[in-house]
């Protein structure tokens, strides 16, 4: 009996065309909220299909370099509007693939259109500085040039956002791109692509492959004509792309893991501290890079800040993040599930003290779903492994400090270093956190969950290989100096 399938499948797009790959074999995505539905199938690509996607980005770089920013520009107007058009339907296939709720959703597609429209700007921005030579007959100046063919590499939490503050400007500045998404949302990325393929780029200007990670990802950052890679994921795999990166000596950019800090002085206002917290802590099920996992906690207000939080956290709502009302969404896959319970356990062995929480939720509806409740731990040491890894869930670690200096010492106690936040309405205080703290995003009474597309984006330490993103930040990655001298 033939089976009927009803979930959309997406394909490969590669030179202007969607094609199926060469293995003829697919890969499902469910919905983390009800395992039992399919969100839509896309490819399980080769290395053959990786190949000629390669190949169309490496026939398509010199007239796409030839083109010009302020054409190539004109594309991502038009992909940002149908972006826009397609807003509800690419918010909607979101949350249904990653679980995060509509509300955030919506969020972060409006700000996808938002980051084209930025990039799109930048075609009819300046390409160079003129510096005067000290041959007055001579004219000295820069010009921004290309990579050539660029890598994307992107994970499942921001499967809107992510993909587009790396494929704008890498287009926008005239590098032609194979673009891999992750597996758990790449119907989301498909959607997306099609907003780009519908805006009439050229062939071969934006490749897009999906199929796992470590046979196509692999082998798109070992390509022989390959001339950047922009990852952004977790850090065991970003290690390996550096590697592979940096034997070939191509250009790379590796933005991966937090385990970021925010600091609850004695002096804070308590109620905007609990708040950036619950926000940053859990909103998106704490599946942001720049979630808040340790809240370090100053003795003297350490009991009230405590009972705000757990009264605060009480009231979260879990469940399908399609359903109004609902505050926080499941796990965003099963893998994700087991990993949030194992380290939820070993804190609890490591002697932390669960106070509210983390239990998987399986009443009615939500047995079909990875739930967990919000999970807030105290008696935590700075060297327990829940202060120290990045759990990428639901999960707060209360941590208390005896001051300041103490407070600042335990946040940057970890390898990484993305975020960083503190309550305080001290001026000396946050002054001595902006000196102090080693992150790349630093957050004076605000969630350190926050981000505005036009300021640079990226971390310190082993949380990134220190360039950065988004903004002009991303003129630095995707583009190379040229200096050029003409004498008269
Ligand atoms: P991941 O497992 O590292 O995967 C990221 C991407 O790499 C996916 O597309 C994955 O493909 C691909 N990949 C896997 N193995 C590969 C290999 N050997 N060679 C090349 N590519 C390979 O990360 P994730 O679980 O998707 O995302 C969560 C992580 O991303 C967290 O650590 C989070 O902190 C980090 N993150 C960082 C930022 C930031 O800007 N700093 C932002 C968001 C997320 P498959 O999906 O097919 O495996
Ligand atoms: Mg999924």
């Amino acid at each position: 009996m033939q089976i009927e399938i009803k979930e959309k499948v997406y394909q490969n797009f590669i030179n202007k065309e969607w094609v199926e790959s060469g293995t003829k074999e697919s890969i499902k995505s469910f919905n983390p909220a009800n395992k039992d539905e399919v969100v839509g199938i896309v490819q399980n690509s080769s290395r053959e299909d990786l190949e000629h996607a390669v190949q169309a980005a490496h026939n398509a770089k010199k007239a796409w370099r030839r083109l010009g920013q302020a054409a190539r520009g004109q594309f991502l107007y038009k992909a940002a509007n149908i972006l826009e058009a397609n807003l509800n339907d690419i918010a909607e296939t979101l949350t249904r693939e990653m679980g995060k709720t509509l509300p955030e959703a919506k969020g972060e597609t409006a700000r996808g259109i938002a980051i084209l429209r930025y990039y799109a700007g930048e075609g009819m921005r300046k390409e160079g500085d003129v510096i005067p030579s000290t041959d007055k007959d001579a004219l000295m100046f820069t010009k921004r040039a290309p990579l050539g063919v660029t890598g994307i590499i992107t994970p499942w939490n921001f499967p809107v956002a992510i993909p587009i503050w790396k494929i704008a400007p890498a287009l926008v500045y005239g590098n032609t791109v194979v673009f891999k998404p992750a597996s758990e949302a790449a119907v989301t990325a498909a959607k997306v692509v099609e907003c780009f393929a519908r805006a009439g780029l050229p062939a071969g200007v934006l490749n897009f492959i999906t199929g796992s990670g470590s046979v196509i990802g692999q082998a798109l950052i070992d390509h022989k004509l390959l001339n950047a890679i922009s990852f952004t994921g977790s850090e065991s795999v970003g290690e390996g792309v550096a590697k592979s990166a940096a034997a070939r000596g191509i250009k790379f950019q590796l933005e991966m893991g937090g385990k970021n800090p925010v600091i609850v002085a004695k002096d804070a206002d308590l109620d905007a501290a609990v708040e950036a917290v619950i926000s940053g802590g859990f909103r998106s099920t704490g599946q942001k890079c720049t979630a808040s996992s340790r809240v370090i906690v100053e003795s003297d207000v350490y009991d009230d800040f405590k009972e705000k939080l757990v009264a605060e956290t009480k009231k979260i709502t879990v469940g399908d993040g399609l359903q109004e009302g609902i505050w926080m969404g499941p796990c965003a896959s099963e893998s994700q599930f087991n990993t949030v319970k194992k380290y939820i356990e070993l804190a609890k062995s490591e002697g932390a003290s669960l106070v509210y929480g983390g239990e998987a939720l399986t009443r009615g509806e939500l047995k079909k779903g990875y739930f967990i409740s919000p999970a807030i731990f105290e008696d935590v040491k700075s060297e327990m492994t829940i202060a120290q890894e990045e759990i990428f869930g639901p999960v707060i670690a209360l941590i208390k400090a005896i001051n300041l200096e103490e407070a600042i010492a335990i946040a940057n106690d970890t390898k990484y270093g993305l975020s960083a936040s503190i309550f305080t309405s001290n001026i000396s205080s946050f002054l001595e956190f902006i000196d102090e703290i080693e992150a790349g995003l630093v957050r004076i009474n605000a969630e350190s969950a926050g981000v505005e597309l036009q300021a640079p984006f990226g971390g310190m330490k082993a949380s990134s290989t220190g360039s950065r993103e988004q903004g002009e930040a991303a003129k630095e990655f995707f583009t190379a100096i040229k200096t050029v001298f003409i004498k008269g």
